[in-house]
């Protein structure tokens, strides 16, 4: 392999419920996953109908380009189809267009502690990752940010609300630094959709703002890998050049289009999201952190995160221990939220956890 991937630690997954069930001999109905902020209702009918109905043609190669599903996000965020990319989830979108921008050498500006990946796919492309260390509210550090900026900067990636900690970068934050700067800032808005504060308006104003987005939360389509991102319009070719082909099934643009037009499931996951999180808040035996997002991280304190995850995974609760991130210390729990049951479930086991400990 070359330097930069021998490198490289693996990206890290939540655990999988079978995987969990075998391994403490529990029945796979009782394992509840809370570790990869996936939508707790399941999927939206109206998607699964239209895989159904797209199965007659999987036989043909789906659009090169995904189009079809361009065009219905353009209708649906009232945006023009020349704006915006798709790919294979939003780690997908983030691999192609890090190809089309980032050479052996050149920098991505990553404040943390956050999501991993933007890491390994600068990796990709042997470019370097610079670490900037958000405050301890985990707001940006603007300043530490723009000092890192230097000529080989090509990206600064933004991520709001964050993961893990669930906090919303202000706009203004965002066009500070956007308007400071000539490097591309991403915008990683997965979860914008539990929040009430897009960057999205920047993207018109500014010629070097990408927001990204998934379908895999608010969505729920998690397991048909689809993400996409509002673009300046002069990335769009490039960006189109660099695309690996085809690179969404025929199911998953038909799911994605059906999704998008079942407004009752996208609300109902939005609305249940908002209870559960402020449920888990008031409830939950440790420290949470506020959280505009789907998930909320917990500092277990003067408990041990992995403890805390092995203990509830023994009661049949998979969560996600922080220590895996970069700069997060060894004291967190990430939990998504889930349905009212599974919320309950989840702060029983933790108070048992507690108590006992
Ligand atoms: N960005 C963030 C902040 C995420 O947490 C995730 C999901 N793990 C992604 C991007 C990738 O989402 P997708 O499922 O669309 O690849």
């Amino acid at each position: 392999p070359k330097p930069s991937i021998e490198r490289m630690k693996e990206y890290v997954a939540g655990r999988n419920i079978e995987e969990v069930a075998r391994s403490y001999g529990i029945d796979e109905r009782d394992v509840i996953k809370l570790a990869s902020n996936e939508n707790c209702l399941g999927p939206s009918p109206l998607a699964v109908s239209a895989i159904k109905k797209a199965a007659s043609s999987i036989h043909l190669y789906p659009s090169v380009d995904g189009v079809e599903l361009r065009e219905a996000l353009a209708a649906h965020y009232d945006v023009p189809v020349g704006n915006i990319v798709t790919g294979p989830g939003m780690d997908g979108v983030m691999e192609t267009l890090l190809r089309v921008f980032l050479d052996k050498g050149d920098e991505i500006v990553i404040p943390l502690p956050t999501f991993s990946y933007y890491e390994n796919v600068a990796g990709f492309s042997s470019a370097v990752p610079v670490f900037s260390t958000r405050r301890p509210d985990y707001g940006l550090d603007i300043e530490d940010i723009l000092s890192k900026v230097s000529e080989r900067t090509k990206f600064i990636f933004i991520t709001s609300p964050n993961n893990p900690t669930g906090n919303v970068t202000p706009v203004e934050d965002i066009e500070r630094i956007a308007s400071a700067v000539d490097c591309l800032v991403f915008v990683d808005e997965a979860y914008i959709d539990f929040a009430d504060r897009t960057a999205l308006g920047l993207v018109r104003k500014y010629d070097n703002v990408i927001v990204g987005r998934t379908m895999s939360k608010a969505w729920g389509l998690a397991g048909l890998r689809i993400g996409f991102a509002f673009v300046p319009e002069w990335v769009l070719g490039q960006y189109m050049k660099a695309a690996t082909p085809h690179s969404i099934s025929r199911v998953s643009i038909a799911a994605a289009i059906g999704a998008l037009g079942d407004k009752e499931y996208y609300e109902k996951s939005v609305e249940t999201v908002r209870k559960g999180r402020k449920y888990l808040a008031g409830n939950i035996p440790f420290r949470t952190l506020p959280s505009e997002a789907n998930f909320i991280l917990m500092d277990v304190s003067p408990l041990k995160s992995k403890y805390v995850a092995d203990e509830c995974m023994k009661r049949g609760i998979i969560l996600r221990d922080c220590t895996s991130f970069r700069g997060m210390g060894d004291t967190f729990v990430r939990v998504t939220v889930g349905t009212p049951a599974q919320n309950k479930r989840l702060v029983e086991a933790l108070k048992d956890i507690r108590g006992g400990a």
